[in-house]
């Protein structure tokens, strides 16, 4: 073995962030029972029965083939006639989002948070709270990466300003107003994410962060065709895979891996990805807050490295004590 988990515990040398997308199966996997509260976490292909809501589509009076939510939204949404409706709906979605809590034991959420650096960053599709609750409970001991919210979330509020985002409900620290809460909803036969301040900055601030990046792991991500704009939109900050003929592509989903690559064709340079079926196989749950050092060690400098697993069963107080490890090391570097 060249490099041992110690001496990379002991590396810091890697500023350029690790950038991770998350889709809904990355929150299916953290809470595969429920939340919390055994609140089951909707997909578009069964949001309509899990967060009861027949009856406010019945009411619009329409026959729709698909029984996937974004498509009977855009419906709704083209209709005038049908404004009540609409925002019933768009009501019901959003208050049991915002319902949901993250089980009290560590989940792949905390783990996810705790396993990144400041420099890092974590944009999600998902409008749950869970990707914000994690931070929050596990804010007060690391440095974690910053997060973008590419479709709105529940938990996120923003100055209408541009000053800053923040807890929804706070208020801008900067001018004092109250933030406003992102939308969820876009109809997707029009998905136009320039047209939301919000959201254009998020995805502004993705392609910045795409640019520089070593690493990008794409995790739970359908990357459905009706979404054919944020593929685009990713595809652009990305570059073309000659241009990137170094860097890792790294996908977390249980689906074959035929089908991924496909998907993520425009992506993927030769070898410089792999598939796991596993947030713990992936190269993040096995080289915690050294990704960057790990990925220098066996990509750029050929050696052999040994993993370094995060304790996955551990509770919140050996978890914490198995990081302070890995933070002690970066606090002396900072200083
Ligand atoms: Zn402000």
């Amino acid at each position: 073995m060249d490099v041992t988990s110690d001496d990379e515990i002991r590396q810091i040398s890697v500023g350029k962030p690790h950038v991770v997308i998350l889709g809904a199966g990355a929150s299916y996997a953290a809470c595969p029972q429920g939340d919390k509260n055994g609140r089951m976490l909707p997909l578009m292909n069964n949001l309509i029965e899990i967060i009861g809501i027949e009856d406010i589509v019945a009411k619009a009076g329409l026959c729709f083939e698909a029984q996937n939510f974004e498509d009977i939204y855009a419906c709704i949404h083209q209709d005038s006639g049908l404004i009540e409706i609409r925002d019933e709906l768009e009501h019901q979605v959003y208050r049991y989002f915002r319902e949901m809590e993250l089980p009290e034991h560590p989940t792949i959420y905390d783990h996810l948070v705790m396993s990144l650096r400041d420099k890092d960053l974590i944009a999600t599709f998902n409008w749950d709270p869970f990707l914000v609750q994690a931070i929050r409970r596990n804010s007060h001991r690391f440095k974690l990466p910053r997060v973008l919210f590419l479709h709105g979330n529940v938990e996120v509020g923003y100055c209408a300003e541009g000053h800053m985002m923040g807890n929804n409900g706070g208020s801008c620290s900067h001018c004092g107003s109250q933030l406003e809460p992102t939308r969820l909803l876009y109809p997707i036969t029009q998905k136009n994410y320039q047209l939301d301040q919000f959201i254009s900055r998020q995805w502004a601030m993705l392609a910045d962060a795409l640019k520089h990046a070593f690493m990008v792991t794409i995790f739970g991500y359908g990357a459905p065709t009706s979404d054919a704009r944020a593929i685009e939109l990713l595809k652009g900050a990305w570059g073309s895979t000659d241009e990137r003929c170094m860097e890792q592509f790294e996908i977390i989903d249980i689906r074959d891996e035929l089908v991924l690559r496909e998907t993520w064709s425009p992506f993927i340079h030769t070898h410089h990805y792999r598939v796991h079926p596993n947030f713990y196989g992936s190269w993040i749950a096995n080289h915690p807050r050294r990704t960057g050092e790990a990925y220098l060690n066996q990509f750029i400098e050929a050696m052999f490295i040994e993993n370094n697993p995060l304790p996955k069963e551990a509770g919140f107080a050996e978890l914490w004590e198995w990081y302070s490890r890995l933070k002690k090391i970066e606090d002396i570097e900072n200083t």
